[in-house]
């Protein structure tokens, strides 16, 4: 077969698709839990708004957007994360202008980096993902921590922690970044070339290098707690308090710096120790920013959120098999004045409410029986001659085996009283 799907794209076929739908169902429901909303917003944005609101030192934004001109020349990018969309969104539509100044979104749905694709890594993968906007308060982050906690835990995934981090207010970070700077000045020559670069614009993004990661200047760095201001120091015990308080187990993760350029105050991440996931796999993190919605040319708003990749949450669900959902009636013309029949009763019962489909090639009953069965299907609804001679069908319920000829004005009937409490 010539045609293949790009590199680092997945097909949903349709035997995990339902999981995804269970999923995306749970985080749904949960979503209005927390009376969290959902906003969508384009799959495609200006590039101007990733670079301006993630950032260019980032490697999301440097390296790894599909970016394109479209038929007028314009710069469009298909957007490798959720937070800028909404950000943009909020600005636009004047949503800070909501007397309920506390805003809370969910968006769900495909993200794409031209990354190298690897095991849970992929050029287009989904993600969902939440921002609480318009309330600075070690309440509202804890509110957005404990609801990616309780997502993992409702999934039942094992081997999951929560690790935090401060890095503190504009104040506290230029003091680290200074301090940073000072611990690897004399010391550029053993880093990579993009590290260099990051010197000089973001050094916290140096703790975040990929190549890197080993070296030992990296666990001698100094640690962002050490560099926050009284009230960046406030904010984090009492972020720290409150998820003692609800007995939500955390782990204080020093190195953890998130380097995109938005982050202040509360970043953690949730990562998975199981060894399907590769060691320390990230399911998902996010944090506090402060600067986005005014970089966005919006008024000075604080915000905090976290994204979850929802392939990295399958993965760590494992390949649980899937019980695929099957259909209330099968229905078996055998002949052609019977199909005729059958077209006309697989529609009157979808408008009924009742899943169902039937033969549409005239086999026999052997093969018949045998589509039922793959369907799932709780009813077989035989229609032969006889049947449409005395405008009935024959109707044989699989689990019991039960089977009965009903008159045609009574099948939906017959069916809702035998699939009562279902
Ligand atoms: P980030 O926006 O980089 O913080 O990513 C948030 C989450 O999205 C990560 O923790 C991953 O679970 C997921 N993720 C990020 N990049 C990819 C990718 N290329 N493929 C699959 N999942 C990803």
């Amino acid at each position: 077969m010539a045609y293949k799907a790009p590199r680092g794209t997945v097909d949903i076929l349709p035997d995990k698709s339902s999981q995804w739908m269970r999923l995306e169902q749970l985080l749904r429901t949960i979503s209005a839990h927390y009376n969290v909303k959902e906003m969508r917003t384009p799959i495609f944005e200006h590039t101007e708004l990733f670079n301006r609101a993630v950032g260019d030192t980032s490697d999301v934004v440097s390296k790894e957007m599909y970016t394109f001109e479209d038929k007028k020349g314009r710069s469009v990018t298909l957007r490798p994360e959720g937070t800028a969309g909404i950000a943009r969104a909020y600005v636009e539509n004047k949503m800070f202008a909501n007397p309920e100044k506390l805003q809370k979104y969910y968006y769900m749905g495909p993200m794409f980096r031209y990354e190298r694709p690897g095991n849970g890594r992929q050029r287009q993968f989904h993600q969902f993902g939440v921002e609480m906007l318009g309330v600075e308060s070690p309440y509202v982050d804890v509110e957005c921590m404990v609801m990616a906690v309780t997502i993992v835990e409702a999934l039942g995934l094992k081997d999951v922690k929560l690790h935090i981090n401060s890095l503190g207010d504009d104040e506290s970070r230029d003091a680290y970044r200074k301090a940073l700077q000072d611990h690897f000045r004399d010391s550029l020559d053993q880093l990579c070339h993009d590290c260099n670069e990051r010197f000089e614009k973001n050094p916290l993004r140096i703790l975040d290098c990929k190549v890197d990661n080993d070296h030992p200047l990296m666990s001698s760095a100094p640690k962002t707690l050490d560099y926050l201001t009284e009230s960046a120091k406030q904010h984090f015990e009492k972020v720290c308090e409150l998820l003692s308080d609800l007995e939500i187990e955390y782990v204080v993760d020093t190195n953890l710096v998130r380097g995109l350029d938005y982050y202040s105050h509360t970043v953690f991440e949730i990562i998975s120790d199981d060894p399907k996931m590769g060691q320390g796999a990230t399911v998902g993190g996010g944090g506090r920013y402060n600067g986005l919605i005014e970089e966005l040319d919006g008024p000075a708003t604080s915000g905090v959120g976290f994204a979850f990749g929802i392939e990295r949450l399958l993965i760590a669900l494992g390949n649980e098999e899937d019980d695929e959902e099957g259909i209330d009636v099968y229905v078996m013309p055998l002949g052609e004045e019977a199909k005729d029949l059958a077209i006309q009763i697989t529609t009157m019962l979808r408008a009924n409410g009742f899943s169902c489909d039937m033969d549409f090639m005239g086999r026999g009953l052997k093969g018949q029986f045998k589509s039922a069965d793959r369907h799932h299907a709780k009813f077989s609804m035989i229609i032969g001659e006889e049947e449409v001679k005395n405008e009935t069908v024959n109707m044989k319920e699989n689990a019991t085996r039960s089977q009965e000829n009903i008159p045609l004005e009574n099948i939906v009937e017959y069916l809702e009283s035998h699939m009562e409490g279902e």
